[in-house]
């Protein structure tokens, strides 16, 4: 009788919490939230037919989980939007929690020395194996290929009725749910987002971030997969400057430091059409004054040496020939012959090329949408909404987006958690 009672308790008054997307800050918030508050019935709602899919490619299969950073102030400026945001829930659950939970439940990860974290076994199935575990462990109910087409909140709550809000689902169904997270990651395209602009919500365009620069058919393409460390790239018209390593591909520019600038100007880069022009100083830290002087000392201590073959400078043998061929430097040149014309253009392209972008390409390693839920709308201490109660947040689908390195999944696993912490506290 007793076991009875319970088990009516269970169905008919414990609350039901819905995740929307079944993504990694769907699943951190569903399996937390199932850990901590073991009456509430978890269920996640997911539109594929797969489950972790990003996780499951990320970092190129590795998953870079989160970053090596243990200060919030350092971490907060990796986000071109949101880093305010971040500042505020990093408090409650940061990259050493992030490290620990994965710990707990046997997964250690390791720290590259760029800072980038992965599973020592180099692999985002250990991740995926990880969460899917939990959540059998805690009885997180899965719906696959069922897509949130609208949202509607009860005014009049009925209490023999079930649930405050009622989510409509393709193929006309529709579930209740008492508590709703919505994880459904970023969409590409502003009409996306339409339902969640009809629960009342502000969607900041998005746009696209962490890309990379097509030059098409310029002859810095000849130079695929060779990199230069450090270069700083300037965005001309514009405030953007970044300093680090470039890469350059078959079709243009990549590296961190093209890639961090694709992100802090997404916004402003989407409103040139991804045409722009760059300057490049493939030398910063030596001044033009100093290239002077090392060239006019080369023409007395390497007079017969070529121009071509003397790489004075460290920078790859391959890039420096270019720059000395488009300096209109004919082959063949001795240090002695070189004109003062072609020798002041050569300095000029050490330290201010100009190439002009045309069209991005992105990144396959890491790719996210700038823009999504406006962060005004949403409580960073419990992830709730403003504008309507028992309605919560976290991930991708918040205007919040960090540069590659895996700030994104970070900013996953943290808006989760917080999400699941409140819900799982709630009345
Ligand atoms: C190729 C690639 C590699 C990446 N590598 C890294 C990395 O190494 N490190 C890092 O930090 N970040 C990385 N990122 C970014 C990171 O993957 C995302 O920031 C992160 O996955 C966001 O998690 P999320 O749960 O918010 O959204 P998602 O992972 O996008 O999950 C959202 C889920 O919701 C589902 N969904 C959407 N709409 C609905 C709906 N209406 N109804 C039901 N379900 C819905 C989607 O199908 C999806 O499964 C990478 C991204 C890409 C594309």
């Amino acid at each position: 009788m007793k076991f009875q009672l319970s088990l009516l308790k269970f169905f008919y008054l414990s609350k039901e919490l819905v995740v929307i997307g079944g993504g990694a800050a769907g699943f951190f918030c569903a399996v937390n939230a199932a850990r901590m508050n073991p009456s509430l019935k978890v269920t996640i709602v997911e539109k594929s037919n797969k489950l972790l899919s990003k996780v499951k490619i990320s970092g190129g299969g590795r998953c870079n989980v989160t970053h090596s950073c243990f200060d919030i102030i350092e971490m907060s400026r990796k986000y071109p939007r949101g880093g305010n945001f971040v500042k505020k829930t990093f408090h409650q659950f940061f990259t050493t929690n992030t490290i620990q939970w994965f710990k707990e439940r046997g997964v250690k990860l390791k720290a590259e020395a760029d800072g980038r974290m992965f599973p020592v076994t180099d692999s985002s199935q250990t991740i995926i194996d990880c969460l899917m575990k939990e959540a059998n462990r805690y009885g997180v109910q899965i719906m696959m290929r069922s897509e949130v087409r609208g949202l509607s909140v009860r005014t009049s709550l009925d209490k023999y009725e079930q649930g405050q809000f009622t989510l409509d689902l393709d193929g006309s169904r529709s579930i209740t749910a008492d508590y709703v997270c919505i994880a459904c990651g970023g969409y590409s395209k502003s009409s996306m987002f339409d339902w969640l602009r009809l629960s009342g919500h502000t969607i900041e365009d998005p746009v696209p971030s962490l890309f990379t620069f097509n030059i098409p058919s310029h002859p810095v393409t000849r130079l695929m997969g060779v990199s230069v460390d450090p270069v700083t790239i300037r965005i001309m018209d514009s405030k953007l400057e970044e300093s680090g390593p470039v890469l350059f591909t078959h079709w243009g520019l990549s590296g961190p430091a093209v890639l961090r600038l694709s992100a802090w100007g997404a916004r402003e880069l989407k409103e040139r059409n991804w045409g722009f022009g760059i300057r490049v100083n493939w030398l910063p830290g030596i001044h033009d004054q100093a290239l002077r002087e090392r060239m006019q000392h080369l023409r007395s201590s390497a007079a017969s040496q070529l121009v071509t073959g003397k790489n004075i400078f460290g920078l790859p043998q391959r890039l420096w020939e270019l720059l000395v061929e488009q300096s209109e430097i004919k082959t063949g040149t001795r240090w002695a012959d070189l004109p003062g014309r072609q020798q002041n253009r050569l300095i000029h392209h050490l330290t201010n090329y100009e190439f002009r972008i045309n069209g991005k390409t992105t990144f396959k390693e890491e790719f996210v949408t700038a823009g999504g839920i406006r962060l005004s709308e949403v409580d960073a201490n419990t992830m709730m909404s403003k504008k309507v109660q028992r309605l919560f947040f976290a991930g991708e689908v918040l205007d919040v987006d960090g540069i590659t390195g895996g700030f994104n999944f970070q900013h996953a696993w943290t808006s989760g958690f917080i999400a699941a912490k409140n819900i799982a506290a709630m009345p």
